[in-house]
């Protein structure tokens, strides 16, 4: 009796149906077999993680070795995912001929700022996860035939944002390029100015400006490369003042973001804004270039505008 019971609720079980006989409370068989039933429920069959990246714009899957090779820029529609700082100063520069400057200046939480965590947690947080000690990395390197100055925001640290050592990294460079007469490139990806700083991360618009104007005082050329996104304090300064402003395709360039200009005029916003194709049509940049094809147009600009290269020392005589 205790052996019929037993079949029918196994029966039961693997056509998902409730069990009709309820188990004998005397027989110890019914407990004994019941493991069969968790075997049935881990059959799916699962896709490793991190192997695979779905793209946000044509919604194919794409391996993330190919992605890796081709510059984070989608082999099916282009789209251009974000990129480190140094993988994309790898993407400029030849092996090993970046020297970096000011690696170790770090942010300090000068109005020990607390909101749901201290800024000391959210700096010592970015820091591990990203491996960079803030948001731009800067240095020299030969780009082409010219030595060059070169600074490169990175998205993932705090947003990109420019408190003190963001700014006082650039101004540093800046001033580096202008005393060596270097031509400058800035590569800028940022939400905007770090709040946590308050007024002092305000004052580094100023303070890069004024750099630059120093810069172009000396006749050299500066130019700034918009990627997605730069927004706000950062477009509102260093960013938009380039001899040359480029932009990657799709990158979202602006001040204010899109939601709070519509509700603060009421408009409805034509398709499109704040793009870097929009703002090509409308003339604030100067060119929308894609990132297989920076190396190339930088150094192709950096021949019409920056200073003759000094040449080797050749036999005397000649003026
Ligand atoms: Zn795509």
């Amino acid at each position: 009796m205790g052996t019929t019971s037993f079949t029918k609720k196994t029966l039961g079980l693997e056509t998902v149906e409730p069990a009709v006989t309820p188990p004998s409370v005397t027989n110890n068989t019914t407990f004994a077999k019941k493991p069969k039933l968790a075997q049935a429920k881990s059959k799916k069959r699962e896709i490793p993680e991190g192997l695979w990246t779905k793209c946000p714009s044509c919604s194919s899957m794409v391996f993330d070795k190919e992605l890796d090779e081709n510059l984070k820029v989608c082999p099916h529609c282009q789209h251009h995912f974000p990129i480190g700082a140094r993988q994309r100063i790898c993407s400029l520069i030849e092996t090993a001929g970046f020297q970096e400057r000011d690696a170790d200046l770090q942010s300090v939480d000068i109005l020990n700022f607390t909101g749901v965590s201290s800024y000391t947690s959210k700096l010592q947080e970015y820091q591990r996860t990203t491996g960079l000690k803030d948001a731009v990395i800067t240095g020299t390197a030969q780009l082409g035939e010219f030595q060059t100055a070169l600074g490169v925001m990175d998205f993932s640290f705090l947003g990109g944002s420019m408190g003190s050592v963001v700014g006082e990294k650039l101004a540093r460079l800046i001033e580096h390029a202008t005393a060596n007469r270097l031509p400058l490139i800035i590569i800028s990806t940022s939400g905007g100015a770090r709040m946590y700083e308050g007024m002092f991360s305000l004052m580094q618009m100023a303070k890069t400006c004024a750099a630059l104007a120093y810069h172009a005082k000396a006749r050299l050329p500066f130019l700034s490369v918009l990627t997605h996104p730069t927004m706000a304090g950062v477009m509102a300064s260093f960013a938009s003042v380039g001899d040359l402003i480029l932009a990657e395709p799709g990158a979202m360039i602006g001040f204010a973001g899109p939601r709070v200009i519509k509700d603060t005029t009421q408009a409805e916003l034509p398709p499109g804004f704040q793009t870097a194709e929009f703002l090509l049509d409308h003339g604030l940049i100067d060119s929308v270039v894609p990132r297989k094809e920076m190396k190339s147009r930088l150094i192709e600009y950096l021949k019409f505008l920056a200073p003759v290269p000094k040449a080797p020392p050749s036999s005397n005589g000649t003026p």
